[in-house]
């Protein structure tokens, strides 16, 4: 069986995701789209918050299932037995960064673990989850960029920011 693993933080899960994940479910049997808990980022949604968002997103796609994992990406893409990491490329300012990633996973999982770049769809090349946030920071639209379901839930938490922000 091929298994693949998505690695990212998710926060929120965007339409240029959810375009990676239907393009890879259906070159590899199985796709694990895992939520790593990325400390150098403050998240607006917790991992958890974000497994149930992705599995709701994903619930159409029958070979795809969402985990998540606090640790090295090699250490859970081993305990599932993927051999294959997948990344996607915006812009040649995502390149380096990836470039690096990629060689460092394959080097910590002594060459067991590759990653496989999907390049995005020109339609979502803009798209960045941090971009989403500050746009829904604003009350700006995000229609384009999450699903209604994902955007629910960032005004909700939005909502709720502000409210304890006032007590
Ligand atoms: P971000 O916060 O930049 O959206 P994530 O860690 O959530 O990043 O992203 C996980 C992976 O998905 C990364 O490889 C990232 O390059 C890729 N990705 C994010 N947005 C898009 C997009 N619009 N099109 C293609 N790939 C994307």
């Amino acid at each position: 069986m091929k298994a693949a693993i998505y690695p990212g933080s998710f926060d929120p899960v965007t339409l240029g995701h959810i375009d990676i994940i239907e393009r890879a479910s259906r070159m590899f049997d199985e796709v694990t789209v895992c939520v790593l808990d990325n400390k150098a980022k403050t998240p607006l949604f917790s991992v958890d918050e974000r497994v149930k968002m992705l599995q709701k997103v994903c619930e159409n796609i029958s070979n795809v299932r969402v985990d998540s994992y606090y640790g090295l990406m090699v250490d859970y893409a081993r305990s599932i037995g993927a051999h294959v990491s997948i990344r996607g490329l915006r812009a040649v300012t995502d390149f380096e960064y990836e470039l690096q990633l990629a060689q460092t996973n394959r080097m910590l999982s002594n060459g067991d673990l590759d990653t496989i770049f999907l390049t995005t769809s020109a339609k979502y090349s803009y798209l960045n989850s941090s971009g989403v946030k500050e746009i829904a920071a604003f009350g700006g639209d995000i229609s384009k960029c999450v699903t209604p379901y994902v955007e629910g839930l960032i005004w909700e938490k939005l909502r709720e920011r502000a409210k304890k922000a006032e007590n």
